[in-house]
Parts: C-alpha cells; structure tokens; sequence
C-alpha cells in the first residue's frame, strides 16, 4: 500500500501543497503520495480516527480546521499549543503530534525580507488561524502588536493569549478607518492576514483607499494568488518595500516536510513546483490552466 500524507480541510481541491508535496516526495526518490481529502467540520473527528487506522504518515490541517483539530491529538508541540493552531500532524505510529509550521515560515520569510527593528509597532490586519501564527511570531521578535479585526472578540481573545505569554503592549482595534490612521502614523510593518485581494476576488484591498499608507513601513501580505496581490500593489505605488505570502507558503510546507520525514527539504524543487502550479493560474497561462481560481487555499 502507498503511503500517504493528507490535506485535510474544505475547500481542498485547487491547494499549491499537492504539487509542492509531492515534488519534494518525488525527488527523494520515495514511494509516498500527498492527496487532499475535503472534510467538513463534522467529519473532522472521523478523518482523525482513519488517519490512525490507515497509518497515515501525516496530514496538513488548513480552514477550517486549524483550532478544532487541537482536542484530537495526542500531543501538541509548543508552537501550536501558543498559537492555538495546527496546520501540521505528523503521525507518529498512532501517537498524532500537532505542529504549526506556518509561525516559523512566516518569520523565516520576513527576516528574507525585511531587517526586523529591535523595537516598534506592527500592525496585524486579521485575527483568524493565520493572524495567530504571525502575532506569536512577531511577538517572539520583541514587537509591539496591533491587530485590526472584524470581529472585535477573535481579536481581544488573540490579544489575551499574547499577553500571557509575552510581555509586550498589544491593541485590539475595530475594523474602522481611524484604526487604519492610527497604523498610518506609528507603524513599521502591516501584516495582511485576511484573505482580502485572494483570487478570484483580487480587485479587493484591505487597505482603506483614502488612508494614506505609513511612509516607512514594510508590507507582508499573506495572500499569494495572485502573486501580486493589489495590497503589494498599493504599497509598492507609495514607494515601500512590499512582499506577498509565496516564500511563506514555501517555508510552511519545508518545515511539515522535514517533521514527516526527518530529511531536509528540496526547497528548490519545491518552489519549482509552486511557480509552475502558479503559472497554470494566470490568466492567459499555460495551456492547462485550472478552470477557476475560487478555492486555491495554502495548507
Ligand atoms: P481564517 O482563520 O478564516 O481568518 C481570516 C481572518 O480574516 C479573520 O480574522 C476574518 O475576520 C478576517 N476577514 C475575512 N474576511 C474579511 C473581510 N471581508 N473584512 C475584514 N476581515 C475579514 O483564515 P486564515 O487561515 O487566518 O487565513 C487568512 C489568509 O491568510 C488567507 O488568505 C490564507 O490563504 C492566508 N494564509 C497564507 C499562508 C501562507 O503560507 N502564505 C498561510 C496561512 C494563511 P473575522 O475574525 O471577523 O472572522
């Protein structure tokens, strides 16, 4: 029988990580598939129980997913058990260890970028699965955070779990202009965490059109299809240095590669794998272009 890695989330079909897997599976020479199995919220529970009984060697979690899968595991590293979030299970003959890899990815990607200040204020526009991982990670680099949410309870309750684990001054704002003036006159680094300007609806910005961006701030923006999201866009226009979220859907997917399989990851081929999956997108790509863009989701 092969043996396999799974996606577990919904919507699944059109995510990067198969091609980016399974590139990586193909160059060590090994006989293991990584597939997508789309599992509603009900059906979490059992997809945990058959990734025991089949003998799985691991899974990606994505949305929904990322908080509810904590109570079905055995073990939770301390990177998950911070954020309240896993987006990797490596299955450790029936003992399930939850990882989240998207932390280490994200900070990986921006030290790439960008030479993170000793002090400061970063603003972090989202508070969902993703918004956890990088406040945890900014927080681990000694800044002061901002986070700008929708829904002011997912932000508080974010800003709460920060507090008792590091000693720094966050904020939660309302998703409301004056906050997005405030970032505008005190902030070094805007973080998008939502999936405002993700195809197909790329046209959007979380970004309020008439705020000014911060003259000086560096600009990360989680989405990464398409590859440059109109947020990059809107900075780059303003004369910032401006990044979207493809090296750190790169770096996540190396480092759950590396806890399944104990080798080091081909970061190269990966990215290979990611830019051709990329290109099969765009509009006006190759030939075998996927059909729609409406669930192309990271892992
Ligand atoms: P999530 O858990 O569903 O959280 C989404 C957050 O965005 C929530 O705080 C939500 O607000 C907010 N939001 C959604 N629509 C909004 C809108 N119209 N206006 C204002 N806020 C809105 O999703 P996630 O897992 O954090 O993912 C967020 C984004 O990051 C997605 O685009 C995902 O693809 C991307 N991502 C990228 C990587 C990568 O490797 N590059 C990794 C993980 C995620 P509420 O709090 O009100 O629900």
């Amino acid at each position: 029988m092969v043996k396999k890695f799974v996606l577990l989330g919904s919507p699944v079909a059109h995510s990067f990580s198969p091609a980016i897997q399974n590139a990586a599976i193909e160059a060590a020479g090994l006989d293991w598939r990584y597939e997508t199995m789309e599992v509603a919220p009900e059906e979490l529970a059992p997809a945990i129980a058959s990734m025991r009984s089949h003998g799985w060697l691991g899974a990606n979690v994505t949305i929904p997913h990322k908080e509810a899968v904590l109570p079905l595991l055995d073990e939770i590293d301390a990177s998950a058990a911070q954020t309240s979030a896993v987006n990797t299970i490596v299955n450790k003959e029936g003992h399930l260890v939850g990882h989240n890899t998207d932390l280490r990815g994200f900070i990986h990607d921006l030290r790439a970028h960008w030479r993170v200040p000793r002090t400061g204020r970063s603003f972090i526009l989202g508070a969902g699965g993703a918004a956890r991982a990088v406040a945890f990670g900014l927080a681990q680099e000694g800044l002061d955070l901002s986070l700008i949410a929708r829904t002011a309870s997912h932000a508080e309750r974010l800003a709460e779990d920060l507090r008792r684990y590091h000693d720094l001054e966050v904020a939660a704002l309302p998703w409301a202009r004056a906050s997005f003036a405030r970032a505008a006159s005190q902030c070094a680094l805007i973080v998008n965490a939502t999936p405002l300007g993700m195809m197909p609806e790329d046209h959007n910005s979380p970004w309020p059109d008439d705020v000014a961006l911060p003259p000086d701030a560096f600009v990360y923006d989680l989405v990464y299809s398409p590859r440059e999201p109109r947020l990059v866009q809107q900075a780059q226009h303003s004369g910032l240095k401006a990044v979207s979220g493809a090296g750190m859907l790169l770096e996540q997917a190396a480092l759950s590669y590396e806890l399944w399989t104990g080798l080091r990851a081909p970061r190269e081929r990966m990215k290979a794998a990611l830019e051709e999956a990329m290109e099969r997108l765009r509009p006006g790509g190759r030939k075998d272009a996927r059909p729609d863009h409406r669930e192309v989701i990271d892992a």
